[in-house]
Formats: structure tokens, sequence, C-alpha cells
């Protein structure tokens, strides 16, 4: 019934299935992404569209797993509470770069802030160059989008690759029509990690929801420490389950939070 309801994709591949069970709240620590997981992804970071219902249901979610829920972002932890104001659980931001448990924002790898200002520095005057490329500081990085002209991909990457031929400790990460540079070391799944051995995530079974390549070492973490790990959207995963968009993402939380589990 409930997956008539929601209508899941299609299997892509032998060892991902369709059939999402319902978590225990009160046993699982969640995990979501935010930009094509819980809100569509749209042009420009700031183009988001987010419903009012959505900050009440993860603040549902919240409490339902006594706080052992964290939104796991490659936004800067600034930009992700500009969009949810009144969200009140964990927020790792910055692709594991920084992360919030309430208290206040910390980074959670020690970065040459010079560095990174020249670095973001570089990046916004070569995003000038074409009216396509958005340029996004983060505090342990920046983001150069192509989304709006997918043919800037190859300018776009060889630009990174020579301003970071001569700037030790930071690589460059494939995003959605973006590309990204983080300091080395930094990674959503290293967070997870970190967070699994906190109270009160640790001794929990994780489910993680993501629909991006930096998802993909996470969702593989989630898996293999029997937790449900689902991808969203097409291509290849590491997740164990699938689902087609947003609408289903929200759809399964709401039911989670109501039904009895079934995993
Ligand atoms: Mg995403």
């Amino acid at each position: 019934m409930y997956y008539e309801m929601i209508g899941f994709a299609q299997d892509q591949g032998n060892t991902v299935l369709s059939d999402v069970p319902a978590f225990a709240p009160g046993e699982t620590a969640l995990f979501l992404d935010f930009d094509g997981v819980l809100v569509e992804l749209a042009e420009t970071p700031d183009g988001i569209d987010v419903p009012p219902k959505l900050v009440p249901l993860l603040n549902a979610l919240v409490d339902a797993t006594d706080g052992a829920m964290a939104l796991v972002t490659g936004r800067a932890i600034s930009s992700l509470r500009g969009h949810l104001p009144g969200f009140r659980g964990v927020v790792v931001g910055s692709h594991g770069g920084e992360i919030d448990r309430g208290a206040g924002i910390e980074t959670t790898v020690n970065v040459d802030t010079e560095t990174v200002g020249r670095l973001v520095e570089l990046v916004t005057a070569f995003a000038k160059c074409d009216a396509a490329y958005i340029a996004e500081p983060k505090p342990t990085g920046v983001v150069l989008h192509f989304r709006r002209n997918p043919d800037l991909r190859g300018s776009a990457y060889h630009f990174l690759e020579t301003i970071l031929h001569d700037i030790a400790g930071f690589e460059i990460h494939h995003s959605k029509m973006a590309f990204e540079i983080r300091p080395e070391g930094v990674s959503k799944d290293a967070a997870v990690r970190r967070l699994m051995g906190e109270a009160p995530f640790d001794g929990r079974r994780p489910v993680y929801i993501g629909d991006d390549i930096t998802d993909e070492p996470a969702l593989a973490y989630c898996r293999s420490v029997e937790g449900v790990a689902i991808k969203v959207g097409e291509g290849h995963t590491e997740g164990n389950f699938r689902m087609d968009g947003v609408a289903d993402v929200r759809a399964y939380l709401a039911w989670s939070l109501s039904e009895p589990a079934t995993m």
C-alpha cells in the first residue's frame, strides 16, 4: 500500500532494493543530506524552495530519535540554518568540515584561513569570466558551480586544478554540476563515523539518505554496519535501497514517524 502510494524507482542493480523498511526512531541514528533529498535542487544554492512543513517534520524526527538526527550537507552551516529557521538538530556542514551540535559551529579540521581566503578570491574572480558560473565560499573551501551551463565543466576543473598545483593540503571533489575545493581528509562519511561514536548516536542503527556522489562513502559505511543506506535518484550507488526523489523521502520520513517499524 505504502509503496504504491509513494512510487519507488525501479531497481537499477541487483543489490539495490526498492522496498525500504520503516525505521524505529528510538533505535535509529538518522542522517539526511539536504539538497536533492529534503528540497529539490535549484539552479543556484539560494534558489531552493523550502516548504513550511519541512522544519516541523525535521524537529519531530529530532524528538523521536532523542536527538540522534543530523543533517549532513555540503553547504556551509550558516547557509543551511538560514534556510531552516527553528531547526533544532545537529548539522554537519561543508561536507564534514564543520559541525554544530547545538552549541555553536566548530570546524573539524585545522584550516589555514588565509589560504582559504585566497582560494575564495581566485575562484570568485574566475567565476566572473562567465555569467553561468557561481562561486560559493565556504569556511573551509570554495565551490565552483556550473549547473547553468554544463559545457563549462572542463574549464572549471582545469582552473581549479591549476590553482591547487602550488597549494598543498586541499583537494578537488566532484559534486552535482559543481567542483569543490576542500581540505584533505574532510568528508561526510568521516563526520558520520565520528558522530556514531558519540552520544546520542552511538549504539543505534544508522539510516542515511543521500543523492550526491559525496554521499556514497557514507552510504557504504552505513551499509557496512547493517544500517539502511538510501540513494535518492538514478546512478550507481553503494547504498542498499533507492528512492525516486524528494517527495518520496519526505513521505518516508513522515511514514516512519507514524508507523510501527518494519526493520
Ligand atoms: Mg544532495
